[in-house]
């Protein structure tokens, strides 16, 4: 199979355009938007004639996802930490760094945040930060400029939920270890909720909050030191490596392919439905560690061994989307299977990785 990264961007817009949704003319902000979904979010903004200004401190992101954009007119790259207080439309400002010459903001997406629980261990404080102050500031960009403010939360905010809470809808409120190794990511991206919540109440902002499950595809980061199971996966598979699964593989997770939340991303953030909302965005069909091995390893042909290592503390034992509020106020669901995303991950990964 062959996989270009173009025909994906098209089919987005062309989902939108069924919903009449476009952002031309729109300016907006995109944090995070060198890294993995992000900079889907750049390639179909900048598609639709918006200008968009990707901030980003290539701490995970990477230049290489944004690169065929910079000699673009409506795109604009700021390698900055958005932890750190960053002004636009002054010449200068006591607290931080000024843009001056992007005066008018529309929409802020602020999507900046490492996500891979490798990385908890190593960089517990930027993750921390980023969820935090970076969600402060983002937030003060976006009461100073009025603009409508987006956040991409997390799955993480429910921690490990009983059976009776699979698949999980919105209004469950999550069992999160505080002081766990995955404190970093799920307790942060709970208190960048409880920022948006505090911005809308005392400032009036627009908001909407989406939270993402297991997402994967091109452009997914892919070296052993970031371990998100499917590039993991795939990576071991198509180098005949062992394939380690964690635990005996019985937990589970709901995988969902990048165009299909790119699509209920940009969703979200046009509708004026989703304002004040907090809104799921993944899959219902849920699947074990080991069964994904196992189709990973078929789909590759590969020769791998699948192995079994230890299980890492918290690891949460079942991740499902209860995908009702996406369907009623979106009218979106997931439409791609497990398989067909796979394929063309494995494509990408095969030509780029
Ligand atoms: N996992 C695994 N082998 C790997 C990487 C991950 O078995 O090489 C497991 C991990 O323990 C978890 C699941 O796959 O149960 C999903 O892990 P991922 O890091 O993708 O994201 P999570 O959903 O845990 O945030």
């Amino acid at each position: 199979m062959t996989y270009n990264i173009q025909d994906d961007i098209t089919t987005i817009i062309n989902r939108l355009r069924k919903d009449n949704i476009s952002f031309q003319d729109k300016i907006i902000l995109v944090t995070g938007g060198a890294g993995f979904l992000g900079s889907w979010v750049c390639d179909v903004l900048v598609k639709q004639g918006a200008y968009c200004i990707c901030l980003d401190n290539l701490s995970s992101g990477r230049f290489d996802n944004i690169s065929h954009l910079m000699e673009k007119e409506d795109f604009r790259f700021i390698n900055h930490d958005i932890s750190k207080p960053i002004y636009f439309g002054l010449t200068y400002h006591p607290n931080g760094i000024c843009v001056g010459d992007i005066k008018r903001i529309d929409i802020v997406m602020h999507m900046a945040s490492r996500a891979s629980p490798f990385e908890f261990k190593k960089f517990p404080i930027p993750i921390l930060k980023s969820n935090t102050l970076g969600t402060m500031n983002a937030l003060g960009i976006a009461k100073a400029h009025n603009a409508l403010f987006f956040y991409t939360s997390t799955s993480e905010v429910y921690g490990n939920p009983p059976d009776e809470a699979i698949p999980t809808p919105e209004t469950y409120f999550g069992n999160v270890n505080p002081v766990g190794p995955r404190s970093c990511y799920d307790e942060s991206k709970r208190a960048g909720e409880a920022f948006v919540k505090a911005y809308e109440l005392q400032h009036g902002i627009r908001t909407k909050v989406v939270r993402i499950f297991n997402t994967s595809g091109p452009r997914i980061r892919s070296g052993p030191e970031f371990g998100r199971v499917v590039p993991n996966f795939i990576r071991q598979a198509l180098s005949d490596e062992d394939i380690t699964i964690f635990g005996d593989g019985s937990q589970t997770r709901s995988f969902i392919y990048v165009v299909d939340e790119i699509e209920g991303i940009l969703k979200i953030v046009y509708k004026d439905e989703a304002i004040g909302e907090v809104i799921n965005l993944g899959n219902n069909k849920e699947y074990t560690i080991l069964h994904l091995a196992k189709i990973i390893t078929k789909l590759t042909n590969s020769n791998s061994e699948i192995v079994f290592k230890s299980l890492p503390i918290d690891d949460p034992v079942r991740r499902s989307a209860d995908l009702r509020k996406a369907k009623k106020i979106l009218n979106w669901q997931p439409t791609t299977s497990l398989e067909e995303g796979l394929l063309k991950t494995i494509a990408w990964f095969k030509d780029n990785v």
